[in-house]
């Protein structure tokens, strides 16, 4: 994007942010952020991304639009079910947003591909709806030494964690991935619609705390709309965590 005038008038009124002014504004625009995972979570962080002016967005995701996604996921619309989200989501943020450059992979992230995807990173967003590939985006990052942002969102309830590399990371907090079927989804618990805006809103903040360098102390938010229990739980590193500090990798196994 260019940084002539209209540079100046688009970014006007978060240039004028302490926190960020015209350096941090450059800064973003140089970064790269891959988001994993183009639903509610992940495709609003990628239009919230393309419209700060961050230099480039990667997202992955291999599935389709479904109909059950339209009540809570704003980047899509009915004459979208049944094509790619990745694709909808680069065409949609692409003709809105001068400048947005959108990169879609339309790929599952697997052990054999994770490094490649997730290379080239300042920071990993996590769009997931499953746990065991949180593991592997987990591993993924410690190998590549990349920070990412976890974030889930169930029912009325979410969570967000930034994993620092040299912090703690998704096992030290969740050392063992849940046996499949034991925690709630939102096909079987639901999602209030609001939730993913929530949510995507506080990653993509820490995403901009993180690549400014004014990332805060590693903490897990706890958040429920419908009870107003909002807490922030300090985390640190587990001495027996087999991925940070073991070196273990055992979910990129097969790369
Ligand atoms: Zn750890």
């Amino acid at each position: 994007m260019a940084e002539g005038g209209d540079w100046k008038e688009r970014f006007s009124r978060q240039i004028v942010l302490p926190q960020l002014g015209e350096e941090g504004q450059l800064a973003l625009g140089r970064a790269t952020v891959v988001i994993v995972g183009a639903g509610g979570l992940g495709s609003t962080s990628a239009e919230t991304l393309a419209r700060m002016g961050l230099g480039h967005v990667r997202v992955i995701d291999p599935d389709v639009v479904e109909l059950s996604n339209l009540h809570r996921v704003r980047a899509y619309g009915d004459s979208d079910v049944g094509r790619p989200k990745v694709q909808v989501l680069a065409e949609r943020l692409t003709g809105l947003i001068e400048g947005a450059t959108i990169e879609p992979v339309r790929q599952r992230l697997v052990p054999g591909n994770a490094l490649e995807l997730l290379s080239g990173a300042d920071v990993v967003l996590d769009g997931l709806d499953n746990m065991e590939d949180r593991y592997l985006v987990n591993d993924a990052c410690l190998e590549l030494d990349l920070p990412w942002v976890y974030g889930g969102v169930v029912a009325t309830g979410g969570l967000v964690a930034p994993f620092m590399p040299g912090g703690p990371c998704l096992r030290c907090l969740f050392p063992e991935p849940p046996a499949e079927g034991a925690l709630p989804t939102t096909a079987t618990a639901g999602i209030h619609p609001s939730l993913p805006a929530l949510v995507s809103s506080v990653q993509v903040a820490q995403a901009s705390r993180i690549v400014l360098g004014q990332e805060g102390s590693a903490s897990l938010l706890a958040m429920d709309m419908w009870s107003d229990d909002w807490r922030v739980v300090d985390l640190s590193r587990r001495q027996d965590c087999p991925a940070c500090v073991g070196g273990r990798r055992d979910f990129l196994k097969g790369a």
